[in-house]
C-alpha cells in the first residue's frame, strides 16, 4: 500500500483533529502518501481530495470541530454512488481508506470495503453509541462540556431554589447524561436504556425538598424525551418551579480533553498500521484500556451494551 485517504463524516466531535493529524503523521512516519478527502463521502462523490503533508495538520491538535469538515450524504447509500467512489480512490491509486465517525459512517466504509478499497473506522462521535469500544473519540469532552453547564445551572438552581431540567445529548445511547448526571450530582438521569416513571422522578424531588434540598437537576438523554416534556410534567405533579435547559449543538465543540486526544491519536495510529498489514473492513476501539480491532459489520450490528451499575450507583449517591 502506498497511498491512502481520510476523512471525517457524520456529526463532529471534539478530537477529531487528533485524529487525523495521527493518521497524516503516522503514515508519512511509514513513508505513506496521504489524501484528504473534504465533506465526508460528499467530497468522495465530488472528487474533493487533497494531498496532506506534516504541515497541513500542524496546530491543530487542540482545536475542535474538524479541519477535513464533515457532512451527511444520503445519495452515498446508493450502490451506483458507492461504486463511483470506490472508481474515484482507485483512479488516483489510493488503497485505502480511514473513516473517521459514528455508525454510519461505518456502514459507508463497509460498502466501500465491498467496492475493493480497504477501510477501517475510527470511532468519531460524541455519543459513545458504538460497540466493542468502551470509549468514543468526542465523548469525554461532550461529558466535560455537559459537566460545566451543569455546575453553572446549579449555583442559578440554589440562588432561586429551583429544579433545572438539562437534556443533553446521545442519541438513543444514554452515556453523556449518565456520565454528566453522575459526575454532576444530579437527583435524577433519565436515559434510554432503562424505562423512567415520573412518580418515582417526583418521589425523589420531594424526598430532597423535605431534607431542605434547595436545588435539583433533572438529567434528560435526549433519546428518551424533550426536556420540556420532563419538565411541564414535573411542575404538574410537584407545583415546583421548573425550568429547562437543552445544551444542543454546544456538546459537540470545544477544545478537545487530553483524554480525547490521547484516545484519537492511539486509535488513529492503530487504523493506520491495519492498512499497512493490509486489513479491511475493521473497527478500531479501546477495551480496558487496550487498542483492539473487530469486524466493522459485526460492531454496527452488535448492541451497545449500558453500564447498569454505573446507573445504580448514581441514584444511590443522588439520595
Ligand atoms: P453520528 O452518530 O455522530 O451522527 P454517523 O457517522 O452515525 O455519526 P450518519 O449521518 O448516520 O452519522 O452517517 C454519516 C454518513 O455515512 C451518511 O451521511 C452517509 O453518507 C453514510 N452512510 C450512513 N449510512 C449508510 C449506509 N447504510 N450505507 C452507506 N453509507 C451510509
Amino acid at each position: 500500500m502506498k497511498k491512502i485517504a481520510v476523512m471525517t463524516s457524520g456529526g463532529d466531535a471534539p478530537g477529531m483533529n487528533a485524529a487525523v493529524r495521527a493518521v497524516v503523521r503516522k503514515s508519512i512516519y511509514h513513508g505513506l502518501e496521504v489524501y484528504g478527502i473534504h465533506r465526508g463521502f460528499l467530497g468522495l462523490l465530488n472528487g474533493d481530495i487533497k494531498p496532506m503533508n506534516l504541515s497541513s495538520v500542524a496546530d491543530i491538535i487542540q482545536r475542535g470541530g474538524t479541519v477535513l469538515r464533515s457532512a451527511r450524504c444520503e445519495e452515498f447509500k446508493l450502490k451506483e454512488n458507492q461504486k463511483k467512489a470506490a472508481q474515484i480512490l482507485k483512479s488516483k491509486e489510493i488503497e485505502g481508506i480511514i473513516v473517521i465517525g459514528g455508525d454510519g459512517s461505518f456502514q459507508g466504509a463497509a460498502c466501500l470495503a465491498a467496492q475493493g478499497i480497504k477501510a477501517i473506522g475510527v470511532p468519531g462521535t460524541i455519543d459513545n453509541d458504538i460497540p466493542y469500544t468502551d470509549y468514543t473519540i468526542g465523548f469525554d469532552t461532550a461529558v466535560n462540556t455537559a459537566l460545566d453547564a451543569i455546575n453553572k445551572t446549579r449555583d442559578t438552581a440554589t440562588s432561586h431554589e429551583r429544579t433545572f431540567v438539562i437534556e443533553v445529548m446521545g442519541r438513543n445511547c444514554g452515556d453523556i447524561a449518565l456520565a454528566a448526571g453522575l459526575a454532576g450530582g444530579a437527583e435524577s438521569i433519565l436515559v434510554p436504556e432503562i424505562e423512567y416513571d415520573i412518580e418515582q422522578v417526583c418521589k425523589r424531588l420531594n424526598k430532597g425538598a423535605e431534607r431542605g434540598k434547595l436545588h435539583s437537576i433533572i438529567l434528560v438523554a435526549e433519546g428518551v424525551a424533550s426536556g420540556f416534556e420532563v419538565g411541564e410534567q414535573i411542575k404538574k405533579r410537584t407545583g415546583f418551579e421548573t425550568r429547562v435547559i437543552v445544551l444542543g449543538h454546544i456538546q459537540r465543540g470545544g477544545m478537545p480533553s487530553s483524554f480525547d486526544r490521547v484516545l484519537a491519536s492511539k486509535l488513529a495510529a492503530k487504523a493506520v498500521d491495519l492498512l499497512i498489514e493490509g486489513q479491511s473492513s475493521k473497527m478500531v476501539g479501546i477495551k480496558e484500556n487496550k487498542v483492539i480491532y473487530v469486524d466493522i459489520l459485526e460492531a454496527i450490528k452488535a448492541p451497545k451494551k449500558f453500564d447498569r451499575e454505573m446507573y445504580e450507583l448514581a441514584k444511590i449517591l443522588s439520595i
